[in-house]
């Protein structure tokens, strides 16, 4: 069976992204870092909308953890294998440069980053075998536009942008698509925290997105309709920037 791994399935876009994989047929794998109880609610909401999923722990900021968590998946599943990768997971550490420290720097990097080369590079291997593959990138606003604060932020998701363009002509050949998607501000836990009112005043559909309204394009492109786009970076983000 083909199965689809989400990375940060948890929680706000990751867990709408296992719910629309799921209703799309592929049986989920929901990876979260710590927070288990969330991890099992989005497992009980794919069950109760009738797909399959499971549970997969580990710390996307390790490459020990992921070499150990794919191993021991692939061995109690030795006829099946990850055809969908979504490399969602990620987090903020927001500061003005100036005074930024190492930890927030390092910590978003590795988990935006270093996490997606870490768990990507394992799982191509089995999609460049089976000639066939989606990747999915998170990647934001920020990264493309870049935004003050977030001078962390933005690198690891502009890195990334930079990354499915180039994997994507690496893989192209195979039936492997590699595309990133650019959400604007979204409604998670993740931005509240943000004074949304003030926010929303700039953003021209006048109010912050749904997780659901990004899961929308991530099931799309792993869809067989979308085979032929690859390398490409899609905003969700009601016109903020264009
Ligand atoms: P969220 O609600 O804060 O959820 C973050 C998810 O990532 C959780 O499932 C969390 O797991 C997981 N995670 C964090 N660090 C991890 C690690 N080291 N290893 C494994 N999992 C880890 O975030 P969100 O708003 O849904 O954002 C999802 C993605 O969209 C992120 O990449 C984010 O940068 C991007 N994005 C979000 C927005 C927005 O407005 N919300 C805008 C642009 C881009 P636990 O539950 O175990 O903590």
């Amino acid at each position: 069976m083909k199965y689809a791994l989400v990375t940060g399935g948890s929680r706000g876009i990751g867990r709408a992204v296992c719910l629309r994989l799921a209703a799309l047929g592929y049986p989920v794998i929901i990876n979260y870092k710590s927070n288990s109880g969330a991890a099992a609610e989005t497992k009980q909401a794919v069950e109760e909308a009738g797909g399959h999923a499971e549970l997969l722990q580990f710390d996307l900021s390790s490459q020990e953890q992921i070499e150990q968590a794919i191993e021991s998946w692939q061995e109690a599943h030795k006829e099946d294998h990850i055809a969908v990768l979504v490399n969602n997971a990620g987090i903020r550490r927001d500061n003005l440069m100036v005074f930024m420290q190492n930890d927030d720097w390092n910590s978003v990097i590795d988990t935006s980053l270093n996490g997606f080369f870490y768990i990507t590079r394992r799982l191509l291997k089995y999609m460049m075998t089976n000639r066939w593959g989606r990747i999915v990138n998170m990647t934001s606003l920020s990264g493309i536009k870049g935004l003050p604060g977030q001078t962390n932020y933005s690198a690891a998701k502009a890195a990334l942008i930079g990354a499915t363009k180039a994997l994507a002509q690496e893989v192209a050949a195979r039936n492997i698509t590699v595309n990133a998607v650019a959400p604007g501000f979204i409604a998670t836990d993740m931005t509240k925290d943000l004074p949304e009112d003030e926010l929303r005043k700039m953003i021209p559909a006048g109010r912050f997105g749904q997780p659901d309204e990004v899961a929308a394009i991530v099931g799309f492109l792993v869809s067989d309709e979308a085979s032929y786009i690859t390398g490409e970076v899609i905003s969700v983000n009601g016109g903020l920037y264009t």
